[in-house]
This record gives structure tokens, C-alpha cells and sequence, in this order.
């Protein structure tokens, strides 16, 4: 199987003759899986949308196209929306998968050491990543974000100590580096050349601020466990849908339509999947699709990701606030906040440092009530560790292994409790 790269076509009327010719081929593979011989494979503008409840119903295998032996791994969501939801890919979906994480405009070098601080347990996160470093040739250190192995002290010592190139982790996590790096005293990092993010929603000015904070760029990607990389950014500033690897539709939640551009509910058609093919899959995140043209020239178009509407209160979201937090002046050094809605009031915490509490706590207030005029913000300042507990960004590795025999005097509830 021959996978498109960029520069293969050279406009926009290329790509979709690109995904043209390559429906059939999808819609035949989907043929054979359990879940659409039983629904039934028309043309993709005809096709009903594949929901999340549509995998889980189909858990374990119903969506298989493939023999089970032809699998190469097995994964489940991070199940933020409900029951697990299954994906699994062939050592073929394997080369697409890595190839698409590896297309953001910092690559990956055989020189990098890649420092991967997503999960691996399950999700598909951390082994895309894993299997992206490891075809270009980096060296890679696997350090999670779900394991006792690795506090955050042990993660800072690695990036000094090692020099580690590149990261790839949630956004937030690589403020919560910085945290742990100022705690432990390390001062700078001359190896890091960029910090790949994915994840979580993130807007400019927090991107901004981590690329400040680190002196590097920041590096977003956007993607999900059932569909491995969708997007990812040029030299521009620009996260590209990858639109030759999947078609990608729009619906309008109001109306249900589907249109190639515009805002809302972004749906998925990968076109290169042999295990588990999807059809028109609603993934459920909130995007804004555009077809302008972006100088890097790849023709591919541009996503922006408001996130799950779930995290919208009224007219507010999470973007839409964090925007201004991280507004705020940066010597003000406020990188920890949350914000609960209480009645008609808004409560929100932001961490700063002593000196900074009236300043950062009036001027976030202003700007919340400059935006949403309609909403009564409450900005409470707490001290550093107020959210982000100092133990946690000092809490040293646990022990790894089961024991049986202890000395005189020594804790023996770890002996089967080792994790
Ligand atoms: P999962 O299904 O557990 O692999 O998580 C994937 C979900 O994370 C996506 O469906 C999005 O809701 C969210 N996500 C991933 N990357 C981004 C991003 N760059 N911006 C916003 N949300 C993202
Ligand atoms: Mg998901
Ligand atoms: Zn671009």
C-alpha cells in the first residue's frame, strides 16, 4: 500500500482526487468488517455517521476487517465520555499512524532524544510517539505520565541530565516541568530544541507562554486513540488536517448537515485502515475547518480545535478563559488556575506568588468582566502550591518491585502494595 506525502498533489482539487480514488478501496475494506456488513456499505455521502456509542456496542471486535492474528496492538480512549471504546491497528495501520505524528514542521532526527510523556497504558498516545521516534532513528526515553515511575522530579533530572531534544506530552504538563525544574534548581535546558503538545485544547497565549517559559516553539498536534494523528502544525503557526490520510467533514450540530468547511462537530473517514475501518466517524470535538491557502504550501486545510462542548459554561469556555490568564503579564508568572461556576458567579483560583496577588488577581478580574460582561468573576489569588502541591513536583520514585522478607522495624504494607 502506497501512502500519499506531502507534495504529492499541488492544490486543493489534487488532494480530493486523492481521496477520490482511494474511497473505493475504503469502503471495500469496511465491507468486511462485522459492524458494517451488518449496516451496510453505501457511498460515503450517503453513509450514516459511525457515533462513539456505535464502538462501544461493537466491544471488543466488531468492527475487525482483518483476522485478529493480523493485529499489531489493541487500545482503549482515555474514556473521558463513557464505557471503553476499542481501536486496533495492523503493523500496516502502524506505518501510517507513525508517519502521520512525524509530519509537524520540527521533525525528528536520528540525532533527537525524545523524551515521551504521554500514557502507554491502553491509549495509543505514548506508542505513537514511540513508534514515531524510533522510524527516524531518535533515541527514546519513555517516561509516561500515568506512572509512579516517573515524578516529576525523576522527568526534569531526565531532560537535563540527558539532554533530551524533544518532548511530546499534554500542554500543561510542561508547565508543571517548569515547576519541578525551578523547585529542583535546574537553570537551563541548551539541548531542547521543541516541545510537541497534544491533548487538551490549548489557546495562543498559553501556547505562547510555554514557548517563553521553555525558549523553544511549541509544537501542537491533534488527534485521538481511534484515529491516531488528524492534525498537525507548519512553519506558519498552522495545525493542517492530514486530508490526504482521511476525509473530513464538518456537521453542523443544529442542522446535522455535513459540509467540508466551517464550524462544528468534526467527522472522520481515515483512508488508510485495515484493521478497524471507520466511516464517517463523529469524534465529537468542536473544530473550525478552512481551506485558505497557508505559505507552507502543503494544501492541506486548517482545524482549529475549541474542544468538547462539555467544558463550556453559557458563553464561557475553557479557551476561552484560559485566553486570559495566560494574558497576563508574564512577570506576574501565574501558569496554575482553575474555575468553577457558583450560582451566577464565576470562582476562579490563579497561583501567584506573594508579590504579584493584587496586581494578577485585579487585572485577570478586569479582563474576565471586559470579555463577558454578563459574568461575575471572582478571582481568588492563592499561594504557589495552593493548586500545584509542592510535594507533588518534589515526590520521588516509588518503590517498583513486590518484597516478601523486611528487616526489624521497616514498613511491610508495601510488600504486595509495591506500585
Ligand atoms: P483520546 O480519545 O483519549 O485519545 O483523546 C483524544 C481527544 O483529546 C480528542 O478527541 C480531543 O477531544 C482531545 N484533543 C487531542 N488533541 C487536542 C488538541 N490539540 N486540541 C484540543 N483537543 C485535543
Ligand atoms: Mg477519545
Ligand atoms: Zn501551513
Amino acid at each position: 500500500m502506497k501512502l500519499p506525502q506531502i507534495g504529492d498533489w499541488t492544490d486543493y482539487a489534487g488532494l480530493a482526487r486523492l481521496q477520490q480514488d482511494r474511497l473505493p478501496a475504503v469502503l471495500a475494506a469496511a465491507e468486511r468488517s462485522p459492524f458494517y456488513r451488518e449496516r451496510g456499505v453505501g457511498p460515503l455521502p450517503e453513509q450514516p455517521l459511525t457515533t462513539k456509542q456505535d464502538l462501544r456496542d461493537a466491544y471488543p471486535f466488531g468492527m475487525l476487517a482483518t483476522g485478529r492474528a493480523d493485529l499489531a496492538t489493541y487500545h482503549e480512549s482515555s474514556g473521558s465520555s463513557g464505557d471503553a471504546t476499542a481501536s486496533y491497528y495492523t503493523e500496516a495501520d502502524w506505518t501510517d499512524l507513525a508517519e502521520r505524528f512525524a509530519r509537524k514542521w520540527v521533525g525528528i532526527t536520528a540525532a533527537d532524544t525524545m523524551m515521551v510523556r504521554t500514557p502507554y497504558a491502553l491509549m495509543i498516545t505514548g506508542h505513537l510517539a514511540h513508534a514515531a521516534a524510533r522510524r527516524h532513528g531518535a533515541t527514546v526515553v519513555p517516561a509516561d505520565n500515568r506512572s509512579l515511575a516517573t515524578p516529576y522530579s525523576r522527568v526534569v533530572r531526565l531532560l537535563h541530565d540527558l539532554g533530551v531534544t524533544l518532548t511530546w506530552s499534554l500542554p500543561t504538563d510542561t508547565l508543571l516541568w517548569a515547576a519541578a525544574a525551578r523547585v529542583a534548581g535546574y537553570r537551563d535546558f541548551p539541548s531542547l530544541r521543541a516541545l510537541f503538545v497534544g491533548g487538551e485544547p490549548l489557546g495562543a497565549a498559553r501556547k505562547a507562554r510555554i514557548g517563553r517559559v521553555w525558549g523553544v516553539p511549541v509544537v501542537e498536534e491533534y488527534g485521538a486513540t481511534e484515529t491516531g494523528s488528524l492534525a498537525g502544525e507548519c512553519r506558519h503557526g498552522t495545525m493542517h488536517l492530514w486530508a490526504d490520510r482521511a476525509v473530513f467533514e464538518v456537521q453542523d450540530p443544529a442542522t446535522g448537515e455535513l459540509t467540508p468547511a466551517g464550524r462544528g462537530r468534526l467527522v472522520v473517514t481515515p483512508l488508510f485502515r485495515e484493521a478497524m475501518p471507520l466511516l464517517r466517524y463523529a469524534i465529537e470535538d468542536e473544530v473550525e475547518v478552512s481551506y485558505a491557502q497557508c505559505p507552507c504550501g502543503w494544501h492541506l486545510p486548517a482545524v482549529r480545535v475549541l474542544g468538547r462542548t462539555a467544558f463550556a459554561a453559557g458563553d464561557l469556555t475553557q479557551l476561552g478563559l484560559e485566553e486570559l490568564v495566560f494574558g497576563l503579564p508574564d512577570e506576574y508568572g501565574v501558569w496554575f488556575w482553575r474555575a468553577r461556576a457558583d450560582g451566577d458567579r464565576l470562582r476562579v483560583q490563579i497561583e501567584v506568588a506573594d508579590r504579584w496577588r493584587a496586581d494578577a488577581a485585579g487585572a485577570l478580574t478586569a479582563a474576565i468582566r471586559d470579555a463577558y460582561p454578563g459574568i461575575d468573576a471572582h478571582v481568588a489569588p492563592v499561594p504557589a502550591g495552593g493548586l500545584v502541591p509542592f510535594g507533588l513536583l518534589t515526590a520521588r520514585a516509588e518503590v517498583m518491585k513486590p518484597r516478601g522478607l523486611f528487616a526489624a522495624g521497616e514498613d511491610w504494607d508495601t510488600a504486595l502494595r509495591y506500585y
